[in-house]
């Protein structure tokens, strides 16, 4: 597949090509920082096809954990874009809310790290479940 996408105030633009190498919705803790309590909902495409085309995201990154993700954001609307992940390496992590055409992602194939999950949190029947990451 091929997609576009961006942040919500237009600063930061991207495009991204290749085959799904991941589709799930994770709701560990950190994510729920990120999407304001919901889980996330990912689209992996491969590292090397995905470039910024307009603007470039901030970054942020923990500097008290081992392997921390790296976070990519507008800067200026705060829109998440982008994580990389020590555990999926090669793999641009998109957060698909910032895609122009969501519904290219269709349903997510699992959902992750279940043990940070609450009563609020739903997943689709048939939805594959995890109690942290798979394998
Ligand atoms: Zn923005
Ligand atoms: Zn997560």
């Amino acid at each position: 597949m091929k997609v576009q996408g961006g942040c919500y105030c237009g600063a930061v633009r991207y495009e991204a090509e290749g085959d799904a190498l991941f589709k799930g919705q994770c709701h560990c803790r950190e994510c729920q920082y990120i999407t304001g309590g919901g889980g996330n909902l990912i689209l992996g495409l491969p590292e090397t096809e995905f470039k910024y085309i307009k603007g470039e995201p901030a970054i942020y990154r923990r500097d008290d954990l081992d392997e921390p993700v790296t976070r990519e954001f507008c800067g200026k609307c705060g829109t998440p874009l982008t994580s990389r992940a020590p555990a999926a390496p090669g793999v641009a992590l998109i957060k698909i809310g910032s895609l122009d055409d969501p519904a290219v992602f269709g349903k997510p194939d699992m959902a992750i790290y279940m043990d940070d999950s609450y009563a609020h949190h739903v997943v689709d029947e048939g939805v594959m479940q995890f109690p942290k990451a798979p394998g």
